[in-house]
């Protein structure tokens, strides 16, 4: 099994994972692009985290200094996660977004409860062997990965 390093999150993501892939497919299924819209996209993108809609709300608002109600970011995120536009995990918390709609596995620190995106790879000798055993071809797959640190638990992205 292989990973990628969390570090460039968008190192390996074509135009189908770049923002103006995201509005591209926005147009491709019918959803306009409302200001409103585009500033909920475009934090997505820029923050590259799991975020709560709340989480959203404040950023465009304050680090943004973007005026946005929060009523149009909770449609917002739910519109653009319903067409597969972002993707959305249920946790215990509430339910939190993020940029990329493609599959793949995340990596949850037990200390601090940080989402971390990882691209893990199987190996194809393991897929056929799942495949020979269910009987279907996997198409897709993630994981969920949970961890502790190996030393202190990172700080929090943009202090
Ligand atoms: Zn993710």
């Amino acid at each position: 099994m292989t990973t990628s390093a969390p570090e460039s999150p968008t190192a390996h993501l074509g135009l189908q994972q770049s923002l103006q892939g995201a509005i591209d497919r926005c147009a491709a299924v019918g959803l306009r692009m409302s200001h409103q819209r585009r500033l909920v996209l475009e934090l997505l993108w820029k923050e590259q985290e799991h975020l709560s809609a709340r989480d959203v709300f404040e950023r465009i608002n304050t680090r943004e200094r973007r005026s946005i109600g929060q009523t149009s970011v909770y449609q917002n995120l739910e519109t653009l996660q319903k067409f597969g536009i972002i993707e959305c995990l249920e946790r215990s918390g509430g339910r939190l977004y993020s940029y990329r709609a493609d599959a793949h596995s995340h990596l949850i620190c037990s200390a601090t409860g940080r989402i971390q995106d990882l691209n893990v790879q199987l190996p194809g000798d393991l897929l056929a062997e799942i495949e020979a055993r269910t009987g279907y071809r996997i198409t897709s797959f993630t994981m969920q990965l949970m961890g502790e640190p190996l030393r202190d638990p990172p700080k929090p992205a943009n202090p």
